[in-house]
């Protein structure tokens, strides 16, 4: 049985009072985590306050990029190694934004992986297709081969706790979200893909989720679906009360 792992990708929104308020009213919540993992993946600037207010409750912490190298000249970056140390547990990875805005790479995304597990994270490994693509039926061709290239390399152990998070680029902040069929039929073709690379037991243990305009209205009808484990969501994850709702529906 896979745990659903509801992640909030805050991207550059809220102020550092903001997040804290966000944390301490979240975790007052009595919410039951048993199938649930709850995750805000925030600025690199709110992690230590945000690990500090959720020491001791159901909230994980995550950063939303990292470099792939431990330490060195590389001004402006945060490593695995710093997130470590703050006390950070996932690290989302190769999101579409990043993709397209600070050219990372399919093989930046596989070093940044391979560091995420050097250094105790969880990588959230982001893949999708833009819109041109979907309408030429390359979907699963293009998230096949961002699966891969993003996996190369890591252990069945690791790749087994790797979170794939499935999120077309024309569904991310469009309100326009994939039908729960079509999430789950990529997602699935993801699995399909692992289990091609790492066998059976590894493709049914590894978490996808999917992203994309999720919000309380549609989550239980992605989440009811089989290979849908969970969600990575940004708008509806920055108000307390939605994202309780979403994940009050991974419970
Ligand atoms: P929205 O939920 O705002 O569409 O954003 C999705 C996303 O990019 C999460 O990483």
């Amino acid at each position: 049985m896979r745990k659903q792992v509801i992640a909030g990708n805050w991207k550059m929104y809220k102020t550092l009072s903001e997040a804290k308020q966000f944390a301490s009213e979240l975790k007052a919540k009595q919410l039951d985590t048993t199938n649930v993992e709850a995750v805000i993946c925030a600025p690199a600037l709110f992690l230590e306050s945000l690990v500090n207010e959720t020491k001791g409750s159901f909230i994980s912490i995550g950063a939303q990029n990292m470099h792939e190298e431990k330490e060195g000249a590389f001004t402006g970056e945060v490593s695995g190694q710093q997130l470590q140390d703050l006390g950070v547990s996932y690290v989302v990875i190769g999101h579409s934004e990043r993709r397209q805005y600070f050219n990372e790479t399919d093989e930046s995304v596989n070093k940044k992986a391979k560091a995420a597990f050097e250094n105790n994270l969880t990588p959230i490994i982001c893949v999708g297709e833009s819109l041109e693509q979907r309408e030429s039926n390359e979907t699963e061709s293009i998230v096949s081969a961002q699966t891969t290239a993003a996996l190369e390399g890591l252990s069945e152990e690791q790749v087994k706790n790797t979170i794939i998070a499935y999120e077309p680029i024309w569904a991310i902040g469009t309100g326009k979200t994939a039908t729960a069929d079509d999430a789950n039929d990529v997602c699935r073709s993801i699995r399909e893909t692992i289990l091609d690379g790492f066998g059976e037991e590894v493709a049914s243990a590894v978490r996808i989720q999917y992203g994309g305009s999720v919000k309380p209205e549609n989550i239980e009808e992605l989440l009811s679906k089989e290979d849908i484990d969970g969600a990575l969501v940004g708008g509806a994850s920055l108000q307390v009360d939605s994202f309780v709702k979403l994940l009050e529906a991974g419970a």
